[in-house]
This record gives structure tokens, C-alpha cells and sequence, in this order.
């Protein structure tokens, strides 16, 4: 056994995130036939993610601040600390920290088999997804 190495904190791309996102690796697979990934995410008051899925689902333990969550239903869940989110596989959905607070929490996923499908990212959230107000309609 060892203890593991401690990663740089990452600055997520402005690509993939609106405002200030922070990423700290904790677990990444060592060998071919894992998958565990968990990281530390660190959102800016109001900071967001860009709609995304993943192969196999997500786990979200909000540690700090509070938390808000979507998905395309136009259905937006906060999250407090010590409550845990679950999206399945394949279900669109964005992250973001309430207004006014900084949120923190673990992500929790496995890696899919081909590890660059493990997220699929879409295009960035607008205010009123943010917002909860604009559901989208089903085509
Ligand atoms: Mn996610």
C-alpha cells in the first residue's frame, strides 16, 4: 500500500464550466481494470457546468455551501451539505452553486471502457435553466 501522490488543483476549461470551477483529483484508476474517479469540485458563487452525461452514472456528496441541480425536465434539485445526489447513466444534467455561496462537492463516477466517453459535455446551461424556469420541451 502507499499513500497516493497529491495532485495540482486543476482549473476546469471555460469550455465545460461558466465561472470558476476547481478540480482536485482523489482517486484515479491505477491499473486497466478499474474505474473509480473521485475528485473534489469547488464552485464560485454561481459558477456552473455545461450540460453533460455520464456512461455510468454519477454519485455528488455536497460538502459545503449549497448546491443546484438540473435537468432538462426543467426540474432544479438543491442540494445541502451531507445530502448525495444520484444521476444515472446517460441522464443530461448540470451543476452549479447557489447564488451568493461558494458549493463544494465529491464527484463519484467510474470511468466507461473507452475512458474518453466517461462524460459526454453538451453546450453551456442559460440563465433561466439556472434559473429553473425555461424546461425544455421533449422532441
Ligand atoms: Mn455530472
Amino acid at each position: 500500500m502507499n499513500i497516493e501522490p497529491t495532485h495540482p488543483t486543476i482549473k476546469n476549461p471555460p469550455e465545460q464550466f461558466a465561472g470558476d470551477v476547481w478540480f482536485d483529483p482523489i482517486t484515479v484508476p491505477h491499473d486497466d481494470d478499474q474505474r473509480m474517479v473521485v475528485g473534489l469540485v469547488r464552485f464560485a458563487p454561481g459558477a456552473r457546468t455545461a450540460w453533460h452525461s455520464h456512461a455510468r452514472g454519477q454519485y455528488l456528496r455536497v460538502t459545503g455551501g449549497v448546491g443546484r441541480f438540473g435537468t432538462r425536465d426543467g426540474e432544479i434539485v438543491e442540494v445541502h451539505p451531507g445530502q448525495t445526489l444520484y444521476t444515472p447513466p446517460g441522464q443530461e444534467h448540470w451543476h452549479a452553486s447557489a447564488a451568493g455561496t461558494f458549493m463544494e462537492h465529491l464527484a463519484m463516477f467510474e470511468n466507461a471502457d473507452d475512458p474518453a466517453v466517461t462524460t459526454s459535455w453538451l453546450e453551456h446551461i442559460t440563465d433561466d435553466d439556472y434559473r429553473g424556469a425555461a424546461a425544455s420541451t421533449p422532441s
